[in-house]
Formats: structure tokens, sequence, C-alpha cells
């Protein structure tokens, strides 16, 4: 198994995994070109991808999924999401069965249709997806425990976001239960997940209320004395390479 964030964040959504029987994306929000150039980059062929999930329809998630489709690969999401895009994939259910994986879609607290986050299962090795969200509620909490690879939101700082340029209005979505997740939430969410996490990702960083240095202080100080390894995304370029399993 081999795990890479190509691009996290309003620009851009898309993580590759490959499972030794062929490649799953999450999300696809990057153009065919860069998309490829940035898997290219991280050691990775195009050739093996079979499918695509969509975690919800915003176009940083979807904005590269019809070159995917014109490709063959398979897409795969809720059925909110599925009837959002007009696409007919292949509805989640939980315990879906693909490439050697197991798939289980986590409820999201968002604003869109029916939003998802992922834990996915393969060969005993856990792996929990979960950005886009404006709160941990327990059952997401309950869906990620046991999980030895994260990739979790840390959106904004929230001192950042109530002082910086976004209009009112638009800092109130952000802040919300269907918003996006701020650096302290992650950091307590997390601080509950770390008997468990071997390896943390920190995604969907905002370019204007954030900044990685504090994302990542945020989350080590509640870490505390934790031994895993805290790693973080970009828009414009792949994270490490994790592998196991
Ligand atoms: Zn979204
Ligand atoms: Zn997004």
């Amino acid at each position: 198994m081999r795990l890479c964030v190509l691009g996290s964040g309003s620009s851009g959504n898309a993580l590759l995994l490959d499972t030794g029987e062929g490649l799953l994306l999450v999300d696809c929000g990057l153009l065919w070109r860069d998309l490829r150039a940035r898997a290219e980059r991280a050691g990775f062929s195009l050739r093996e991808l079979r499918f695509v999930y969509v975690t919800h329809e915003h176009a940083d998630h979807v904005r590269g999924l019809e070159s995917l489709m014109r490709r063959g690969v398979r897409v795969v999401g809720s059925p909110g999401t599925l009837a959002a895009l007009g696409v007919k994939g292949i509805p989640a259910t939980p315990g879906l069965e693909l490439l050697g994986l197991r798939l289980f879609p986590i409820p999201l607290s968002h604003d869109a249709r029916q939003p998802t986050g992922l834990r996915l299962e393969l060969n005993g090795q856990r792996i929990g997806i979960v950005t886009d969200l404006g709160r941990v509620t327990p059952s997401v909490t309950e869906m990620v425990k046991g999980c030895e690879i994260l990739v979790f939101e840390t959106n904004h700082d929230l001192g950042m976001l109530l002082s910086g340029p976004y209009p009112w209005p638009l800092k109130m979505r952000i802040l919300g239960p269907f918003g996006h997740l701020a650096n302290d939430e992650a950091a307590q969410a997390l601080k509950s997940l770390r008997d468990w996490a071997k390896t943390v990702f920190l995604a969907h960083l905002s370019q204007e209320n954030n900044t990685p240095s504090l994302a990542l202080e945020t989350v080590a100080r509640a870490m505390g004395s934790w031994e895993g390894h805290l790693f973080l995304t970009y828009p414009d370029r792949p994270s490490v390479v994790v592998s196991g399993g």
C-alpha cells in the first residue's frame, strides 16, 4: 500500500492510494495534466487508476472528474453526491470492496448534498480521511477510531479567520457547523485518536486564514508526547508518500 496527497485545499483536492491491485483516487479537484504530473512526481502511474471516490460535489473536489470518466475511471460516492453531480456511479455502501480494500463512508457535517469522509481497511491496516467538515461529531470520531493513518482537516486558525479579509457571511459559513474545521478542533479530535494513529496528514489548509506552521504547532501541542509522524499537505505539490501493509 502506498498513499500520497497530491493536492489539498480550495485550489484542488486529490489523494492517491495504491492498494497493490490498482489505484484509487479520493477526490479529483485537479485537472488531468496536473494530476498526472503530480502522480508521476510521487512515483505513481495513472495507467493503474481504476476508481475515484468523490467525497462531495464542491468544485475543489470534482474539477477534474469529467476527464477521468472519459478515461474509463469509475466514480464512487454517496447516493446524494452522485445525484448532485448527475453521475451514474457506484453508490458507496458500508463495507464496499474495491481493489482489495473495504470502504466505509463517514457522514460529515458540511454544506453539500450528502458529504462523506472515508474509513478504508486494507490487510488489517486502517486509513481515515476526513476533510470538509464543520464539526467533529461523535460518530466521526467513532468511525476513525483505530485508524493508523489519518488525513484530517486543519482549515483555519480561528484568530486569523476572524481578523482576516473574508466578508462576514463567509466567515460565518466557515465557522458554522456545516463549514470547515479549525486547527484547535482538529487538534482536540486528533488527541483522542493518538493511541492508534501512527501517521497524520494535515489537510485542506486555508491559504488566507492559516499557516502551515500554525496548523502543525497547534496539533503537535495537543498530541503531547505522541510518537507518530505529522505531515503537511500542499495546494501545489504532493505530500510525502507513506507506505505500509
Ligand atoms: Zn466542500
Ligand atoms: Zn473542499
